[in-house]
């Protein structure tokens, strides 16, 4: 794509119009959470005026478009990732997902002695699920190791892949580092061992083409608002045979065939795992993203990113006392930095009032943060609806802020 479409692409995004104290606002901040394109918001505005019903319980029209609606949007949404749809449940997000892999999946299977490898990268949402599971089952949580420059260490995992680990957790793309993961070599080798992989896409669904069935993982979890989606919506993908095996995690309605006092039967996997109302508007919505997305095209956008990127750190490593934290060969558009003498959240302040967005913090990587020996880190994350001209602004504003400090 060239430039004047990019252009165009950016005013499919109402919110990139707005002022923020004064100033364009410049949001570096998507891999929080992505703009949502007019398709999408005008998605989820039809669906509330024209189609609103419940799924699955009505037999008048409404119902039965509102049910088309959200399972149109699921089709989509496994096309978009190469699965079956039947083989995707729909979540509220990662976390919710993840935690559906823990409680339904890990606690009847692990016990006292088991291993829990979870990567020192990962986000709170791949971590926390597994130290709850691991305190019921007396499993233990084992970090797995991660280079200089943030890479999975694989010479340490290798070792690692063998009795008594039982699953490994780990991230497509670091939220923090940014570093891509080499995912479908890890779950091969994790495979060989028999250790059960759950990938969390958070980071990578947005940024490039995934093709879950080719990743040769067992569970495969991503989030809908990343995705320029609407926030509440996610899905898990898990192999068939897992789905199969695992009993529902929440009950209630929609996941049921028949319920008697004495007995109750369940729905076929996806609906055995939906119980309750869903966000449909949402997933309407998700569905639009992805269609969005699918015309502009995956590696189109990646491409887009790469080259946002590949500028952002060249200007960013030319700043004076600014160290860019994750250096991977391969990285997805995030850029983690610290500069001298600058406290990260004074800085996302002040780069605020100059109308630039970007996360100051930890990340929802408590344990990466402590490893790496920082209290926080500033990020940057570019989404292919930026321009050179806002990592310019970003430039710019880092350079007033510093002599505002003195
Ligand atoms: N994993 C990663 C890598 C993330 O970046 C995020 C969102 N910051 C999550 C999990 C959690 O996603 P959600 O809050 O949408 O469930």
């Amino acid at each position: 794509m060239n430039r004047a479409d990019w252009d165009a692409v950016r005013k499919d995004f109402p919110i990139l119009q707005r002022q923020v104290h004064g100033k364009p606002l410049v949001y570096l901040d998507s891999a929080n959470t992505a703009q949502k394109p007019e398709a999408v918001i005008q998605a989820v505005d039809e669906f509330y005026r024209q189609h609103n019903a419940n799924v699955s319980r009505a037999v008048h029209q409404l119902g039965s478009e509102a049910t088309e609606a959200y399972e149109g949007a699921r089709k989509r949404l496994a096309a978009f990732v190469n699965v079956h749809p039947n083989d995707l449940v729909l979540t509220s997000g990662t976390t919710q997902a993840i935690n559906l892999v823990a409680y339904s999946f890990a606690l009847p299977r692990l016990q006292a002695g088991d291993v829990i490898l979870v990567t020192r990268m990962e986000h709170h949402a791949n971590l926390v699920p597994w130290q709850l599971i691991a305190e019921r089952t007396g499993a233990q949580v084992v970090p797995v190791d991660i280079t200089a420059s943030g890479e999975i260490d694989l010479s340490s995992l290798r070792v690692q892949l063998k009795a008594p680990a039982k699953l490994l957790a780990i991230t497509h793309v670091s939220n923090v580092l940014g570093t891509v993961n080499p995912v479908a070599e890890i779950c091969a080798l994790a495979r060989k061992a028999g250790i059960t992989t759950i990938v969390d896409g958070s980071q990578a669904v947005p940024h490039m083409p995934v093709d879950i069935a080719a990743l040769g993982c067992d569970f495969y979890a991503f989030t809908g608002h990343k995705v320029c989606g609407p926030t509440g919506t996610g899905a898990l993908w898990a192999k068939r045979e897992h789905w199969q095996s695992m009993p529902p995690f929440f009950g209630g309605g929609e996941m049921i065939r028949e319920v008697r006092f004495e007995k109750t039967t369940f729905n076929d996997p996806p609906h055995k795992f939906e119980a309750g109302t869903p966000n449909i508007a949402g997933f309407v919505g998700l569905g639009a993203a992805v269609q969005y997305l699918s015309t502009l095209g995956m590696y189109a956008i990646a491409e887009r990113e790469q080259q946002l990127l590949a500028y952002a750190s060249q200007r960013l490593e030319s700043v004076d006392g600014l160290r860019i934290i994750g250096t991977a060969n391969n990285k997805a558009a995030v850029i983690s930095f610290l500069i001298d003498g600058v406290h990260a959240h004074d800085l996302a302040t002040l780069l605020d009032l100059e109308g630039i967005a970007v996360r100051s913090g930890h990340h929802c990587a408590h344990p990466l943060m402590q490893y790496l020996g920082v209290p926080a880190t500033c990020r940057a994350s570019l989404a292919f609806y930026n321009t050179t001209d806002e990592v310019d602004a970003l430039i710019e504003g880092i350079a007033r802020v510093r002599r505002m400090l003195g």
